[in-house]
Parts: C-alpha cells; sequence; structure tokens
C-alpha cells in the first residue's frame, strides 16, 4: 500500500477541528535501538511481521495515514513478554477509510493509534476477537482514538469498540462523536470463553454522543438479555462520559457482578440503566447534570445490586431520566422484560439538587410487582423545586427507610425513614467521579463546548445571481455569510455540511430565489442559520414536492441545526406540496427553532418532519421550536411531526410553540399542526383563525404538556386542539 503523509487541515466545507500528526510532537523514534522492534511501512510488511512476531516483538506502524486497512494482530505473548502494536508517534499513525482493528491470541498490547476519516465495513471498528474461534485473552488496547468514524447511513449498526475473551484491559482511549446506530462500545457474553471476564475498562474519554432519536443510542452496553443471568465481573472504573446522550441508557447494564466505580457523567442524558442481571456494584461515581435537560442518575431493575456512596448533583431529569429511578417489575418476568427489584441496597449516596426520585416507576398493568427486601438508608435528598423530589407510584411496603435526612417532607408513605432539615446543604467530604484530564490519551484534545454558528471570519457579499454559492463554496465552519441589501437569485443547490450562517445586513431584508426543487441541502453535520432574509419559491420549477431546505443522506447523516429569525417565506405556490424544510428519512435534526418569521402562500406542509412512518420510535426533530410567527394560506398544515411506536428509549419529540398566528391554514382539510407521538409539548398564546384544530396523538409514555391561552376565531371555529391516544 502507499503511505502518505497526513493532511493536517481539510478543505473548506469539509471538517470543523484540525488535529492532526503535524500537531503531534516531532518525536526521535528509537525503533532502530531496540532490536525486537520492527518498523513497518506497509500492509503487506505488516502482514509477514505479525505472522513472524514472537513473544517481546514491538511491530511499529510507521506515521502516516493507512487507508483500508484491516488490521489484525494475532499472536500467543507471554506475562512478561508480550506483543505489541504501537503507532510510531502518539497521534501520528491515522487509519481511515475502512480501516478496523482485531485482535486474538494471548498478551497482545495496542497503542497510539487514531481511527477517523472513514467506517468500518464490519460489525467493529476495535475488535477483541479475530473470529468467532479466535478471541483475545489478557490483552490490553491503551492511547487509542475513535473520533467521528461514522458509517454515513444513520441507520446502519455498528459498534466501535467490542470486548470478547477474558482479563482484557481497555483504558485511557479517546471514543468520541459517534452518530449511527448502535452501542459505541459493548461487553459480549456470547460464548463461555467470554463470561466470567475480569475485564477492566478504565480512564478512558467518552465524548459527546449525539442524540439518535431511537433505540440503539447507548455508550456502553454490557451483556444483552440472553446471557443476563450469567456474570460478567467486568470493573467499569475512573472513565468520564462527557455529554453522552444517545438515549435514555447512559449505559446498559446487562449482566451480572458488575461494578461501576468513580466515574464522572458530565451533562450526559439518561441514567446508568441496571437494566438486566444481579449483584451489580455502583459505587463512588459522579453524575453532574450541569441543570442540562434529561440528565438523570442510575436507573435500577433486578436483585441485589448496591448502589452506594454516589453522587449526584444538579440532575433534571425525571421518570426513566431521575437521579434515582427504581423501577417496578413484571411478575415472572420473562427474560427481556423488567424483573422485580430485591433485595437492592441503596445508601450512603448524596443526591444534591436533583428534579426526580422514582420509586416504584413504570408501575402499571404489566409492571404490576413492587420492590421487596430492598433498602433506602442514609441517604441525603436535596431537591431542587419547591417540594419533595420523591414520586410514588405504587406500593412502598418493600422498601425500608431509615436514617434519611431531606429539606422537603418526603410522601408520608416513606416519611418515617427521614429527617427532614430545611435549608439542609450537601457536605462533600467523598472523592466522587474522575477528572475529565485524567482520562482519555494526553495528546488529543477533547470536545469543546459552545453553539457552532458564527465562530468563523464574517464576508459580506453583494446582490446577484449564485452569489451566496460562491461564498459558501469557499466558507469554513462557523463562517458568517451577511447579504447587502437587493435581490439574490442562486440557480444551484448548495451542499451544507458544515455550520454556517446566511443573514441580511443589518436593517435590509434582502430577497433570495431559487431555481432547483432546493436551495440548501443539509448533509453531514450540517447546520444553518438564516436571519433577515426574504425568501420567494416564484423560480422554483414547476413540479411537486419541492422544498427551500431539505436532508440527505449520501453524503452523512449527522445531527443537524436548523435557526431561523426574522425571516419572510412567500410565494410557495408553483405547483403542489411545496415546503420550507423536509427531513428526509434517515435524518435527524437536534434543534429546529422559528422565530419572528413569516409563511405565506404555500403550497405544503411548511415544516414536515414525518418520514420516519414504520413505528419503530424513530423520528426527525428532536426540538421544534415556533415562536412569535405567522403562518398563513399555507395548504398543507403549519407543521408535522411524526414519531411512531411504543418504544420508550428517546425523550423527543419535544415540541414549543407560542405566540404563533394559523390563518386559512390546511384550506379547510389538513389540521394547524399534526402532532404525532410528542413527549414534551408546549402550546400557549397561539391564534386559530379559519383553521382546523390542532391533531395530537399520544403514542406511549406519559407525554407532559402544557396547552394554554390559545384562541380559536372565524369559520367553523370548534376548539385549538383534539386528542387520540393510542395507547389503549
Ligand atoms: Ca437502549
Amino acid at each position: 500500500m502507499r503511505i502518505r503523509i497526513a493532511a493536517t487541515c481539510f478543505g473548506a466545507l469539509a471538517v470543523v477541528s484540525c488535529q492532526g500528526p503535524a500537531d503531534a510532537p516531532a518525536q526521535e523514534s528509537s525503533f532502530e535501538a531496540a532490536k525486537n522492534q520492527i518498523l513497518v511501512k506497509t500492509q503487506d510488511d505488516y502482514n509477514a511481521a505479525m505472522k513472524s512476531a514472537q513473544p517481546g516483538d514491538t511491530i511499529v506502524l510507521a506515521n502516516g495515514v493507512w487507508e483500508d486497512f484491516d488490521l489484525i494482530l494475532a499472536g500467543e505473548g507471554t506475562a512478561d513478554r508480550p506483543i505489541t502494536l504501537k503507532g510510531e508517534t502518539p497521534g501520528g499513525v491515522v487509519l481511515s477509510g475502512q480501516s478496523s482493528l482485531r485482535l486474538g491470541g494471548q498478551h497482545l498490547i495496542v497503542s497510539d493509534l487514531v481511527f477517523r476519516d472513514g467506517y468500518t465495513p464490519l460489525n467493529e471498528v476495535i475488535s477483541f476477537r479475530i473470529d468467532s474461534e479466535t478471541l483475545a485473552f489478557n490483552s490490553r488496547v491503551t492511547n487509542t482514538v475513535v473520533e467521528n468514524y461514522n458509517n454515513p447511513e444513520r441507520t446502519q449498526r455498528d459498534t466501535w469498540v467490542v470486548m470478547y475473551g477474558q482479563n482484557n484491559e481497555f483504558d485511557h482511549n479517546h471514543i468520541a462523536g459517534k452518530l449511527n446506530s448502535g452501542p459505541t462500545m459493548t461487553v459480549r457474553l456470547n460464548s463461555e470463553d467470554s463470561q466470567q471476564n475480569n475485564h477492566r475498562i478504565h480512564h478512558n474519554y467518552f465524548g459527546p454522543r449525539a442524540v439518535f432519536g431511537s433505540n440503539g443510542g447507548e455508550t456502553l452496553r454490557i451483556g444483552t438479555s440472553k446471557y443476563s443471568l450469567t456474570e460478567s465481573n467486568t470493573v467499569v472504573e475512573n472513565n468520564y462520559f462527557d455529554r453522552c446522550g444517545g438515549e435514555v441508557e447512559i449505559v446498559s447494564n446487562k449482566s451480572g457482578n458488575n461494578t461501576y466505580r468513580n466515574n464522572t457523567f458530565f451533562e450526559s442524558r439518561g441514567t446508568l440503566t441496571l437494566r438486566h442481571g444481579n449483584g451489580t456494584l455502583v459505587e463512588g461515581n459522579l453524575f453532574d447534570g450541569n441543570g442540562a435537560a434529561f440528565t438523570g442518575g442510575i436507573r435500577v431493575i433486578n436483585e441485589r445490586q448496591t448502589v452506594r456512596d454516589n453522587y449526584f448533583k444538579n440532575l433534571t431529569g425525571t421518570r426513566f431520566s431521575g437521579a434515582l429511578v427504581v423501577m417496578n417489575g413484571v411478575p415472572n418476568s420473562p427474560i427481556n422484560r423488567y424483573h422485580q427489584v430485591d433485595g437492592v441496597v441503596i445508601e450512603g449516596n448524596t443526591f444534591d439538587g436533583v428534579s426526580a426520585i422514582e420509586m416504584s416507576e413504570g408501575s402499571d398493568a404489566e409492571r404490576s410487582a413492587i420492590p421487596i427486601n430492598t433498602t433506602f438508608k442514609d441517604n441525603v435528598i436535596i431537591g431542587s423545586g419547591a417540594q419533595t423530589p420523591f414520586n410514588i407510584y405504587d406500593d412502598m411496603s418493600g422498601i425500608s427507610f431509615a436514617d434519611n435526612v431531606t429539606n422537603f417532607a418526603p410522601p408520608a408513605a416513606i416519611a418515617e425513614g427521614f429527617a427532614v432539615e430545611t435549608g439542609l446543604a450537601a457536605d462533600i467530604s467523598g472523592d466522587y467521579g474522575v477528572e475529565r484530564d485524567e482520562t482519555g490519551v494526553s495528546w488529543y484534545p477533547k470536545s469543546g463546548f459552545g453553539s457552532p454558528f458564527g465562530t468563523g471570519k464574517t464576508v459580506t457579499i453583494q446582490p446577484g445571481e449564485n452569489q451566496i454559492s460562491e461564498a459558501l463554496k469557499t466558507a469554513a465552519s462557523g463562517d458568517v455569510i451577511v447579504l447587502a441589501a437587493g435581490d439574490y437569485n442562486e440557480a444551484k443547490l448548495i451542499n451544507i455540511p458544515i455550520a454556517v450562517t446566511v443573514k441580511g445586513a443589518d436593517g435590509a431584508k434582502p430577497k433570495i430565489t431559487f431555481e432547483r426543487a432546493n436551495l440548501f441541502q443539509l448533509t453531514q453535520s450540517g447546520a444553518l442559520q438564516l436571519e433577515n432574509l426574504a425568501v420567494s419559491g416564484e423560480k422554483a420549477p414547476d413540479s411537486v414536492g419541492n422544498s427551500f431546505i431539505v436532508t440527505n443522506t449520501r453524503q452523512g447523516a449527522g445531527n443537524h441545526t436548523l435557526e431561523i429569525s426574522n425571516v419572510d417565506f412567500s410565494d410557495f405556490m408553483v405547483n403542489r406540496e411545496f415546503s420550507v424544510v423536509i427531513a428526509a428519512k434517515s435524518t435527524f435534526f437536534d434543534a429546529v427553532t422559528v422565530t419572528d418569521s413569516r409563511f405565506e402562500d404555500i403550497s405544503g406542509t411548511a415544516l414536515r418532519f414525518e418520514s420516519e412512518t414504520d413505528n419503530y420510535g424513530i423520528y426527525n426533530v428532536e426540538a421544534l421550536t415556533i415562536t412569535d410567527s405567522v403562518f398563513k394560506n399555507v395548504r398543507g398544515s403549519a407543521t408535522s411531526v411524526y414519531r411512531g411506536g411504543r418504544d420508550e428509549s428517546t425523550f423527543g419529540p419535544q415540541i414549543l410553540v407560542e405566540g404563533t398566528r394559523f390563518e386559512n391554514v390546511g384550506a379547510a382539510t389538513a389540521p394547524a399542526m399534526r402532532l404525532h407521538g410528542a413527549q414534551i409539548m408546549t402550546l400557549q398564546n397561539n391564534t386559530l383563525v379559519d383553521t382546523q384544530p390542532v391533531v395530537f396523538t399520544i403514542t406511549t409514555g406519559k407525554p407532559k404538556t402544557v396547552v394554554a391561552d390559545n384562541t380559536v376565531t372565524g369559520a367553523g371555529a370548534i376548539s385549538f386542539m383534539t386528542v387520540t391516544d393510542l395507547r389503549k
């Protein structure tokens, strides 16, 4: 194969950050000095070196980008003389394209590799087995990076790191940015050789995992329901989970006798879930929600679990995402449903500013088995609201509450076990969690914070033909294109794989027309901010289904953000079904925010998020916000959001519509808005004029809704909203 020196910074509109081999320290390599170090520069050389490797040998991959490398390390090292595979210098070796790593044998060590700019063609990026016959034992992967190594098809399932075998170690690695289906990392117990495995997973940095919008967005899963009554004996300690928010399970524990100790969970949505299996210990962890939405702590199911001496801080989550959630079980539960909580110990924990502690959560006709033989003792509970964070959904007689202290009187059923001290402050003398800097690899930067918009340069352009597409050709992420007053016409479709802002100059409202079926197409991590514009559909082709903004998976479907502020859309009438925004199937918006905008004379549904019609609990938008806007003479609905199915793995869709006027929307047949399966919804201070009511359909869970102060006037005015409940 060829090796080329890694490009350090990619072209415009390609990648957000610039980090690579050139940033690594220029280290003198000393492999010539040691006899047992073998430097290889091609895949063929590597394979030859690997086949003849003896215990004590180190194979060194030369610095550069290794493309499409099916890297296999097979060998029999010894405890004193392991076989080692490493990159020449830390950060200097990048595996890209269709590369992967498999190791099998005894006493193998892998370090100093970076996987990025590609995705695995297999089920796994790093696998502790070569095939089902050849597993790894007593082996270690360390100081390795997997970042943004995503299959471009969001629904294509893979797992970045999978541990098989026994007595393996995964430590000081940096794993961040997974977007496609499948847990980021798993431990498998699918053969006897992988059970009672004593693996250690420690000091890793698990970086941000964006909302997946469906089940399959876990960061770590240990076991599966099938092997859940088997002991795994895996230790997970001193890892940092940074904004791991893929779904309701940050960690899905599905096996027995594991330990989760001194990990930090920062701004991570959902919980460490003791989903299946018994006898697991959770201690010394820090759950710091930092006030972020849906942040939770631990969800408890099954027998003999111990939750002690953990610190839960500023967690806003409720229900399945509470700071502590003790579930009801299913009597004689099948292996994949909810086993009864039995013999669980919850003691010595500090809950400091938490929204909810949920007891007997999930209680319903199926989940009717209450927790039994369980102790809740010596805990400190400080709620974040004006009353106790405890919610009790069933009989508490199977839990013994003793010697707890709290700031608000708890519900009467459990009050005996609490001293109430108003003004109680947390006294944190213990050592909880791990510092971010103590995890991951020292030579690779951890993920940053903040909005992607407005962080780059500002370019002002003048009116004319294709001025916007010209300016965006050379834009980098965070750039702002300012349009001087005047008319702009675009003959081309514009691909947006990065974050950009397009706005009218202060005081101007430049007019944009476009000649293709779409103007902006969001791909990869495309994000778009539009401000102070007047967009007309008058020059679009005379065809069905045009849309000003669309999404497309061909170049990768990351999480998108769309912000529209003070933009007028008009004359979208050239043919039927003309929309302003359409989310394609298998694409996902983290947030769509529309404010102070006007949608007038639109022949389709203005904002369409209804492509996931399979009823798998998948949807196209996590948070849709529309405020202070007007929809007038829209033939479809103002917006349509569809989230079907009964899966309980997600938090959204969340919908907020406020101060908005709907006038002659739906041409008397379509509703003002079609909101199917919304989980959190506020509709307030809106006005319907000559428009059919909003249609809200409840599909699963217990949606939180606020519908207030809305006004209905005009012909046929009946009600603001109709509700259909599919749960019954
Ligand atoms: Ca899950």
